[in-house]
């Protein structure tokens, strides 16, 4: 007698330890397992992904890959070239499938996303089994338990967390993987609705071999970031379970490290390494368990006893606020991502605000400029040329590395809305989002919300400072120097204020600063300033005062219609 025909559909988890979704699989004791990726148009045509991202998703996908050949050598990661809501359905009846298998994704897209495949599921008779194993604690659960609201803080998490239980502890990889089975696709595909629409070479259907469910060769292979028509990702961080791991086992191995971390202790001028773990990127992709992540620290802390840091600046604490971001991610669902329609997002007169698709979520245009001054200040800030090299320096690191360590986040986020050019956070998120290796839609936009004062934090008069925070950490400015080559020879004295250097003292060090970094000033110089840093903070500052004190959110109609001007 055949028994289950079971699809493993991995998204949000490219691993085989501790998957409650993937152990279910087995559970069932199927005659056949295919386990499939699928391209879904959302991820590859319309949300913003960089180069570096890319090939992140590649390593994770291929040493994944190995590893499901490493206990079936017929089995590997099926790569399937259409969006899951109208191939699922196809496949369903081609394989003959009696069970789909997947882990839980609560954000907004994928809750989307998920209920049209189950209903499709439920049309063909098949069974539809999903595991949480994304977060520490199902989403949905901390949700329920914090009165239906999302957690806004980490100690509405914890009281939440603690009626739900403590932490499920992490199960181990599985040992054997039953034969895939047959995969006719000589079903016709369906052709993606959105064209690929990015910057670098041109992806065609015909390049991605979108055209084919199969790939180019027929054969469900992982594409290469050539196939995929894109150049070489400029990250020295590559992805994948097994390098997550290691990783992982270097950190624990740090007894001291582990047990007494305290996140703002730890240096954001600090690189190579860097004083955090880097671990954001695996937990992405799931090619890290944040719960394996969790206990692994926990029993060290347990260990360690007296002189062991606790939440929220420990590691485990760090979790904690993933975990609090999911969770208010899951309840708000779309609009949590923006200003407009949302409840708990205090709405804030930016001098750039973002006007989005209701559809897509994509930002289509500003509904409203106030000064022509910060399009230019945005697009300084943006691509590391604000003449603050404090500012620049990690703005560099960001786009070549695709990581940045969280309070030089803090420092480019605040600079960016509140605490210097006023630009809405959208904005900035959405260059995060482009720009980031680990970018998490519930993390990006619940942080940038803190920094900009307008949810989770409201402690608008305490700005960063471009130059003392910096200085705080690394006043020889070896970061800076490192990423800004420019002014690698400046004297310490001037490094976190170039402008401030007498010309003999830029001669010296082979630098002018003059120009806007925007028009080539040429070799060998480095941009003014953009503007006087005091003078903003006070005038952001105030601005931020007087919004307080209208007090509108997101979801007030005199913001919906516009009418908040007449206040
Ligand atoms: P560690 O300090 O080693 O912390 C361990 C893990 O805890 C991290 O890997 C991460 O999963 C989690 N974590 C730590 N801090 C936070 C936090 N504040 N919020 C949520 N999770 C946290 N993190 C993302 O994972 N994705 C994002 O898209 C993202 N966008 C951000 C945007 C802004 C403006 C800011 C200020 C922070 C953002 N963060 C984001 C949070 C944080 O900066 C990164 O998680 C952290 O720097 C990753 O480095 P790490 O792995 O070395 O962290």
């Amino acid at each position: 007698m055949s028994g289950p025909r079971v699809i493993y559909w991995f998204r949000t988890d490219l691993r085989l330890h501790d998957s409650p979704a993937l152990q279910a699989a087995i559970d069932l004791d199927p005659t056949v397992l295919w386990p499939i990726f699928t391209w879904d148009p959302h991820y590859v045509y319309r949300a913003r992904g960089g180069l570096n991202r890319w090939q992140f998703l590649l390593d994770c996908q291929n040493d994944l890959s190995q590893s499901l050949t490493r206990l079936n050598p017929k089995s590997k990661l099926f790569v399937l070239r259409e969006g899951p809501q109208t191939l699922l359905p196809k496949l369903f009846k081609a394989w003959k499938v009696t069970h789909l298998v997947f882990e839980k994704d609560t954000d907004s897209y994928a809750q989307e996303r998920d209920k049209a495949v189950v209903e499709a599921a439920e049309k063909a008779g098949v069974k539809v089994v999903m595991r949480s194993g994304r977060t520490l604690w199902d989403s949905d659960e901390i949700v329920a338990n914090n009165n239906g609201k999302p957690t806004m803080s980490s100690s509405q998490l914890q009281a939440a967390a603690a009626k739900v239980g403590s932490v499920p502890r992490p199960i181990p990889a599985p040992q054997h993987l039953p034969d895939p089975g047959e995969m006719p696709t000589d079903f016709e595909q369906d052709q993606p609705d959105t064209k690929p629409d990015f910057n670098a070479p041109r992806r065609t259907e015909e390049d991605t071999g979108y055209s084919k469910v199969a790939g180019p060769n027929g054969d469900f292979a992982i594409e290469t970031m050539e196939e995929l028509g894109f150049p070489p990702a400029t990250t020295p961080h590559r992805g994948g379970e097994s390098i997550a791991l290691e990783r992982l086992d270097t950190v624990i191995k740090d007894t001291e490290y582990t047990a007494t971390f305290e996140k703002p202790k730890t240096s954001p001028a600090q690189f190579e390494p860097q004083s955090t773990t880097l671990l954001s990127p695996f937990l992405h992709f799931g090619a890290l368990s944040v719960r394996e992540f969790y206990w692994r620290v926990q029993d060290v802390v347990d260990k360690y006893g007296k002189g062991a840091s606790c939440p929220p600046a420990s590691l485990t604490g760090q979790l904690l606020f993933r975990d609090m971001y999911f969770a208010a991610h899951a309840a708000l669902g779309n609009a949590f991502g923006q200003t407009a329609m949302n409840p708990y997002c205090r709405f804030v007169p930016w001098h750039l605000a973002s006007k989005r698709d209701s559809t897509s979520g994509l930002i289509t245009g500003e509904y409203h400029v106030d000064s022509d001054e910060a399009e230019v200040w945005f697009r300084r800030w943006k691509t590391g040329v604000t003449g603050f090299p404090w500012i620049d320096a990690l703005m560099r690191q960001l786009r070549e590395e695709g990581w940045i360590h969280h309070l030089g986040r803090h420092s480019v986020a605040c600079f960016l809305t509140r605490g210097g050019c006023y630009v809405d956070w959208e904005r900035g998120a959405e260059v995060f989002e482009e720009l980031l290796l680990d970018h998490e839609p519930a993390c990006n936009i619940g942080n940038w919300q803190w920094l900009s004062c307008t949810a989770f934090f409201s402690q608008y008069y305490r700005c960063y400072s471009p130059i003392s925070f910096g200085q705080k950490w690394d006043k020889h400015g070896d970061f800076i120097r490192r990423w800004v080559p420019e002014l690698k020879d400046l004297d310490a004295k001037y490094i976190y204020e170039p402008w401030k250097a007498p010309i003999q003292d830029q001669k010296k060090a082979g630098v002018r600063v003059t120009g806007d970094g925007l028009s080539s000033s040429g070799p060998g110089t480095y941009p003014k300033p953009m503007f006087d840093f005091s003078d903003r903070r006070k005038v952001c500052i105030s601005a931020m005062k007087t919004a307080y004190e209208v007090g509108l959110h997101g979801n007030d109609d005199k913001v919906l219609k516009g009418t908040w001007r007449e206040l």
